[in-house]
């Protein structure tokens, strides 16, 4: 029987000492013997359930079995524009409905859409596409995550004229200034950015519509706007001593790392080394801001969390095919980052304005009968303090800015805080700003189908 392989990472010790991917890329041989534990199923959940982008999974994991990397191609990029983005960074909702996974190990699609990808790059399969009809229409499409540029790419392809607005420095929105160079290197969105560009698609870049150009502006001149903006509010933690010197955004913390990085910052922002840093937030952004404090130089890292610890295998509240709640544990936990959940933060403690650490209590959660977490009850007599020097908040974001385009454009919000479009005066959304805070893979999928609704409305 073949198992699946599970250590995919560079050394810890070796990692840690660069920002380089932290992921090795399997053989082609490798990915050839993983790919016969696919089952090609009659009804592939993977594909209907798990991957929003209707990746044909079972058919491009056959074509890899076989060594056909050049059909693999074909039918990945069929349905999936940028796979290598998602191919190093998605969770991989494909394998959480892997069949499978229902008594065994899923299949590892996500290395096989990598060695495809990659595998592609370098054959040079990969070429701009370049539509053979313009259809005249121009649509200008504000912010460069992976929606907006998803959606470029789809309208340029349709024969649109598109142009990009992007308000920082450089394309590619949180890809590029929020997820860390350790899972994914930017020169990766520069490869796509360069093909997209001889494909005929414009950027603008530091350029913030609502400000530098106004929506309106936007709105006379071109056929359509496409709203790609995200979500920049960060959730705040407004407890006593929220000011003092020490407490900073997550996303502060990543991107001064990125920006440094990438040479557009010489020093960084907010600096991890020789401090007790402590995560506030158990997500994704968290784990990211633990491996990049490490990288940095922190005495210790910590997370913690609100809610309770997630079970080892897959909770009964979200059974098979749906996407599991499951403890998770990511390559920068194991660098050297302790977690502890139940916490609740009750007020920042410092001397002198500057950050010390924190109060907290110990939650216990009501849960149903599936064990899904309903309602936090303080621990009697659990008050304690976690001494910190930084403290980072990662837990979440609210929402779309109203201000900005949002505003220019007069658009309504859903009641969590995502723009609604306004397809009668042209105006459309798609990725995180409507959706709420999401995944790349997400993001994507939704400028997929917005795109069609744009085609059909301009045709
Ligand atoms: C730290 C972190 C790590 C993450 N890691 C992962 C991961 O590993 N896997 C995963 O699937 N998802 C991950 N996510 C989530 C993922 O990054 C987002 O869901 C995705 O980037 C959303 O894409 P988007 O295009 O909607 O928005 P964004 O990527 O946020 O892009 C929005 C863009 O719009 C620009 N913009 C905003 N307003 C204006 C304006 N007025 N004018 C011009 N430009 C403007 C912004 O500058 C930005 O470039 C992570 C998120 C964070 C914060």
């Amino acid at each position: 029987m073949i198992e699946r392989i599970h250590d995919i990472y560079r050394p810890a010790d070796e990692r840690v000492r660069d920002f380089n991917e932290v992921e090795v890329r399997l053989a082609p041989e490798q990915v050839r013997e993983q790919m016969l534990r696919c089952h090609n199923c009659g009804v592939p959940f993977c594909h209907g359930a798990g991957c929003p982008l209707g990746n044909v999974i079972p058919d491009f994991n056959s074509a890899a079995a076989d060594g056909d990397w050049l059909t693999a191609w074909r039918i990945l990029s069929e349905t999936s524009f940028f796979p290598e983005f998602t191919c190093r960074i998605c969770p991989a909702l494909c394998e959480g409905a892997c069949c499978n996974g229902v008594n065994d190990d899923p299949v590892m699609v996500r290395q096989c859409e990598k060695v495809i990808v990659e595998t592609a790059f370098e054959n040079g399969w990969v070429k701009p596409v370049v539509p053979a009809v313009r259809n005249g229409k121009r649509i200008a499409v504000v912010g460069s995550g992976p929606s907006g540029l998803y959606a470029a790419e789809a309208l340029n392809r349709a024969g649109f004229g598109v142009k990009v607005f992007e308000a920082n420095h450089k394309p590619g929105g949180l890809l590029r200034y929020g997820i860390p160079d350790f899972k994914l290197d930017k020169r990766v969105i520069d490869r796509r950015i360069s093909l997209m560009r001889q494909a005929g698609i414009e950027f603008q870049t530091d350029c913030r519509i609502g400000l530098d150009v106004a929506g309106q502006y936007l709105l006379r001149n071109y056929d359509a706007v496409v709203l790609a903006t995200g979500t920049p509010c960060a959730r705040d933690l407004n407890i006593p001593g929220r000011d003092l010197d020490g407490v900073h955004f997550a996303l502060e913390f990543l991107q001064g790392q990125n920006r440094v990085n990438d040479g557009e910052l010489r020093t960084l922002p907010v600096n991890a080394k020789g401090k007790r840093v402590l995560i506030i937030g158990g997500g994704d952004t968290g784990s990211d801001c633990a491996g990049t404090a490490i990288r940095q130089g922190a005495a210790s890292v910590k997370q913690v969390e609100i809610m309770p610890m997630p079970p080892e295998t897959r909770s009964k509240s979200t059974p098979w095919p749906a996407w599991p709640w499951m403890l998770r544990t990511s390559s920068s936990h194991k660098e050297g980052c302790e977690r502890e959940w139940n916490v609740a933060s009750d007020r920042f403690l410092g001397e002198n304005g500057v950050l010390t650490g924190v109060e907290v209590h110990s939650v216990k959660w009501e849960t149903t009968s599936e064990g899904k977490p309903l309602k936090p009850v303080a621990v009697e007599n659990s008050t304690r303090v976690i001494e910190a020097d930084l403290i980072l908040l990662a837990m979440g974001f609210s929402g779309a800015d109203p201000k900005g385009p949002a505003a220019d454009l007069q658009l309504k919000f859903t009641p969590r805080n995502g723009l609604i479009a306004d397809p009668e005066h042209h105006v459309y959304t798609v990725g995180d700003c409507t959706t709420g805070a999401s995944l790349v893979v997400r993001a994507m999928a939704d400028a997929k189908k917005t795109v069609q609704e744009i085609i059909r409305d301009l045709a």
